[in-house]
């Protein structure tokens, strides 16, 4: 069977991951069971599926933050300047030193679609070979890292919520082939004096299957430490780590989910 990274995550998350705007976002109890009244879901066409030689497309609704064209949606984290990666037959490349970047639009709770591949042949073992990293609002991180068959601690091996959880599975492809995350995220809510009414919640399919599963996060990403949260705001970038190995991005889009109401509410 030919190896078709996007198809199965693409569906899985656009069925199950995504709660449109309007109806889905209000409580059962507000309306009557099967009342006609009740305001239909938006339409969204959906996309089509990618192969290793070419990315599909998003659903109509997405905001695409990689085409594979140009940069042009992101900015250093460094100094706000432009992105350093190089841009080349359709994907980036992490460029050595020239630090994460950042989407210019601040995003809270998403569903974000994100393809990469490590480098191949292979170098550096555990956490030096292929590491980038994913971060809604630029802190809660899904670790990117070649996984095949190279053993690092769980809580930092690919799709793990670095340092918190490990992946349910390690579903990681081989380097050199493209693997896809799909990420359904959940921004941390904060009362008016800082404290947390609900955390960061992560769902993550990896290659089409589940690792993380509406996984609470402790607070933001550290090394060797897990710091408490610190509030702030609704929405903030969409950050890609600089780990200094050369993992490649293609095709990566974002769909902005209706806030649901706060637990406390
Ligand atoms: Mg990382």
């Amino acid at each position: 069977m030919t190896s078709n990274p996007s198809r199965t995550c693409l569906a899985l998350a656009t069925i199950v991951l995504a709660w449109p705007a309007g109806a889905a976002s209000q409580s059962p109890t507000d309306w009557a069971i099967h009342d006609l009244e009740r305001p239909q879901p938006p339409l969204v066409t959906a996309g089509t599926f990618g192969t290793q030689d070419a990315p599909g497309k998003p659903p109509s609704d997405a905001i695409v933050l990689f085409d594979g064209t140009d940069l042009s949606v992101w900015k250093s984290s460094k100094d706000g300047g432009a992105a350093g990666w190089k841009v080349e037959n359709g994907y980036m490349e992490i460029v050595k030193g020239t630090g994460s970047i950042e989407t210019k639009q601040a995003f809270g709770d998403i569903q974000l679609h994100v393809e990469f591949r490590t480098p191949t042949p292979p170098e550096g073992e555990s956490q030096e070979r292929g590491n980038s990293g994913v971060f809604p609002m630029g802190r809660y991180e899904v670790q990117i890292l070649d996984s095949y068959e190279n053993k690092t601690y769980p809580d930092g091996q690919a799709a793990a919520l670095y340092g918190q959880y490990p992946p349910l599975v390690n579903a990681s492809r081989p380097p050199g082939v493209w693997q896809v995350y799909d990420i359904a995220f959940q921004a941390p809510r904060f009362d008016a004096d800082g404290q947390v009414v609900s955390p960061a919640r992560a769902t993550v399919f990896h290659n089409g299957v589940l690792v993380q599963h509406a996984s609470e996060l402790t607070g933001p990403t550290a090394h060797k430490k897990r710091p408490p949260y610190e509030a702030h705001g609704e929405k903030l970038p969409i950050s890609l780590q600089d780990h200094s190995n050369p993992t490649r991005f293609r095709n990566i889009w974002v769909r902005e989910l209706q806030p649901r109401p706060s637990p406390s509410k």
